[in-house]
């Protein structure tokens, strides 16, 4: 049997693409979207504004698409990770995290990952493949906190800018009044640096950006993030430059912090050097450790101290709280397997 095509992920344009070679008056984009979108719902059969006859015709080529999770884990912290259908037949994670009056969940944009951290549990596993616009946004709709969520994180597995189309047109579904009409300012993405994409994501959208950093020494960079062979931070850096942060716009700096590593006052005012001038603020992260990758996390207050000479040199500085530990889920933990 032929399967059907998801809804679910299509922007404004591609909806009217369906109408009309359903047979469908152009407004009923405009209605599917609204139902997909805002109303949410499961069944094309659900979409009562739409004739009787309409909606048979629709279900005869497309489906809404959206997927239950398949498994959850929850955390002592509140945190809950879920594991999603994938692409591939490898499954990808989603984690939510809610935190006084803001709920955030944190997406997954490719099943495994390309660019290999040495630190990370999902590089560990290689590539398997991009999510669809309907595989990303389904894990938004999806979840049973769906309706409370105030924030999208794009730090869940992958690297966003290597599946760039896909991010942007759910970006654009986020954000559009005919999607979920959210404000930009409610979405982070992270990247390594992927130039050209990240340059897209600069140019066509008003999203915050995260760029993950980790050592302001490129040869020491280049150990734990081959990509900086390819895409050398400062390069990054320059590109950033040329955006403006200072108003709506937020651009942070991951920097995961490793005992005798990348923790001293060198890597501190180096950190301060090369960030000058740009609007940003730096994230410090605790590491946790994973298997087969030899560093260990920095003592807290080594990462407060590394914190204090940041901001004393004018860089804001914040510790990142972490999350999730316990299941798996937090930074660099993700592996999209279901836990025994
Ligand atoms: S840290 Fe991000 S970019 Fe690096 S391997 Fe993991 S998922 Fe990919």
């Amino acid at each position: 049997m032929e399967s059907k095509t998801p809804l679910i992920g299509m922007n404004l344009a591609q909806l009217l693409d369906v109408a009309e070679k359903c047979g469908l008056p152009r407004f009923a984009a405009k209605q599917m979207a609204q139902w997909l979108y805002e109303k949410r719902v499961t069944t094309i059969d659900a979409m009562t504004n739409l004739s009787k006859k309409a909606r048979a015709v629709l279900a005869e080529s497309y489906t809404v698409g959206r997927e239950e999770p398949k498994a959850e884990a929850v955390s002592v912290d509140g945190t809950v990770k879920y594991l999603f259908e994938g692409v591939n037949g490898r499954d990808v994670e989603s984690v939510y995290i809610p935190d006084h009056d803001r709920a955030t969940l944190c997406v997954s944009s490719q099943a495994g990952c390309r660019m290999n951290c040495a630190f990370c549990m999902t590089g560990r596993q290689g590539f398997h493949g991009n999510l669809s616009p309907a595989g990303i946004i389904n894990q938004i709709l999806s979840i049973p906190q769906s309706s409370e969520l105030t924030n999208i994180v794009f730090m869940g597995m992958g690297e966003p800018m290597d599946n760039v189309d896909a991010v942007l047109q759910v970006i654009e579904i986020l954000t559009e009044p005919w999607g979920l009409a959210w404000s930009p300012k409610r979405i982070t993405v992270s990247s390594i640096g992927k130039i050209k994409e990240l340059k897209r994501l600069l140019d066509e959208t008003k999203v915050h950006v995260a760029i993950s950093i980790h050592s302001p020494f490129p040869s020491e960079r280049a150990e734990i993030m081959p990509v900086e062979r390819a895409y050398p931070i400062t390069d990054v850096i320059r590109l950033l430059a040329a955006y403006d942060f200072t108003h709506q716009r937020r651009l942070s700096m991951e920097y995961i912090m490793w005992r005798g590593y990348n923790d001293d006052m060198r890597h501190a005012e180096a950190l301060t050097r090369i960030l000058r001038g740009l609007s940003c603020r730096v994230n410090l992260i605790r590491f946790h450790a994973i298997p087969g990758f030899d560093k260990q996390p920095c003592p807290e207050s080594t990462m407060t101290a590394f914190r204090d000479k940041l901001n004393q040199a004018g860089i804001t500085a914040t510790i990142r709280a972490s999350r999730g530990e316990d299941i798996m889920a937090a930074c660099g933990m993700l592996a999209g397997k279901k836990r025994e």
